[in-house]
């Protein structure tokens, strides 16, 4: 039999802005259900050390923190549910989803918080040393590298952007890039053109990732020439691969307000989506900051949101309830 779980907030996705949605959402009352998706804990159980996540002088591991906070939202009074919606219908609330397990949620609200995996280039070498050299995020991972060689792989504004906040902890960093000419917007062109410590090669296009000796992690890249054919290597210690990322969004196309890019549009300063009750947080509404913290502040955000706009629906659905029962004494 097809089970189905009513709730007053129903959350997708269990990285920090899901979770944090929760805690927010079950110590004002809501109950809220998370469905927590394919990868519980969501990106930080992908890393091992995180230095940035207030609260910690210690070095702490991605996937302990993500444990943590699902502990405490699952404390303050949320359940969890391992499974993964495949379907929504957000025409009329309260919203119903369906999960890969069969199981329906109808929901009052919804808080999106399905997040965006970055692109790789898809070569065994980088998947071998991701962690060990090998990144996507340069403001999680860049102070790892002080005073070390780097290189970023991509030409658009990301990569520009990646590379430039490099130069804050090495003095050796390279812009390597499969064309002549970056995608980036003119003004950060600019900026990488001019600092003496970024080198760009061009036409070259990373044929693998080396590794040193035993647990020495990256230690060079083999590049191809694109127009040559040839293959060169430079020694790095850190390779940064900013091709770009992709919002979990597919199930939502046609349903939410998405950009040009697949991130969910919320109006300015909120977490409101262009649907009424359902809220987005995290990085599958936000492609600017993309960290752990960011991502717990917009759910705790979303959860407020949520919550507000519940109080806000059960005031008027009580008013209208007082008026149509004024109307009917009247006219008795
Ligand atoms: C290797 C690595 C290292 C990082 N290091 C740091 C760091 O040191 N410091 C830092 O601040 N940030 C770091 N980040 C970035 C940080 O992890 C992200 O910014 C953060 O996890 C985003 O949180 P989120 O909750 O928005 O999404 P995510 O963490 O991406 O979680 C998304 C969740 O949605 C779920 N989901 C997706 N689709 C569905 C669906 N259809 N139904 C139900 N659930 C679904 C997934 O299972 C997952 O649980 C790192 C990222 C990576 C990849």
């Amino acid at each position: 039999m097809t089970a189905t779980h009513s709730t007053r907030m129903l959350i997708l996705g269990s990285g920090p802005a899901g979770l944090s949605a929760a805690i927010y959402g079950a110590r004002a009352g809501l109950a809220p259900i998370v469905v927590q998706g394919i990868q519980p804990g969501g990106q930080l159980t992908t890393t091992t050390d995180v230095e940035n996540y207030p609260g910690f002088r210690d070095v702490i591991q991605g996937p302990w923190l993500m444990e943590e906070m699902q502990a405490q939202a699952e404390h303050v009074g949320t359940r969890m549910m391992y499974d993964m919606i495949v379907s929504v219908d957000l025409s009329q609330r309260p919203f119903r989803l369906v999960g890969d397990s069969g199981t329906i949620y109808s929901a009052d609200t919804l808080v999106v918080a399905t997040g965006a995996q970055a692109r790789w280039l898809g070569l065994e070498s980088e998947t071998r040393l991701r962690g060990q050299g090998v990144s996507a995020c340069a403001t999680c991972d860049g102070f790892f590298f002080r005073g070390k060689k780097v290189a970023v792989i991509g030409g658009g504004n990301t990569a520009v952007e990646e590379a430039l906040y490099l130069t804050n902890h090495s003095h050796d960093v390279t812009l390597i890039h499969r064309r002549d000419s970056l995608r980036a917007e003119k003004i950060l062109q600019e900026r990488l053109l001019a600092h003496p410590n970024i080198k760009i090669l061009w036409n070259k296009a990373v044929d693998s990732f080396v590794g040193g000796e035993g647990t020495q992690g990256l230690i060079a890249l083999d590049l191809r020439d694109t127009r040559t054919g040839e293959v060169s290597r430079i020694p790095v210690d850190g390779g940064f691969v900013a091709i770009g990322h992709e919002p979990a969004t597919e199930l939502f196309r046609g349903h939410l307000d998405l950009d040009a890019d697949g991130y969910i549009n919320v109006r300015p300063g909120t977490t409101y989506t262009n649907v009424a009750g359902v809220f987005a947080c995290g990085d599958v509404m936000d492609k600017h900051y993309r960290q752990a913290v960011t991502a717990a502040g917009t759910g705790c955000m979303a959860a407020l949101d949520a919550e507000r706009f519940l109080a806000e629906a059960d005031f008027e659905s009580t008013s209208e309830g007082h008026r149509t029962a004024a109307r009917a004494v009247a006219t008795v």
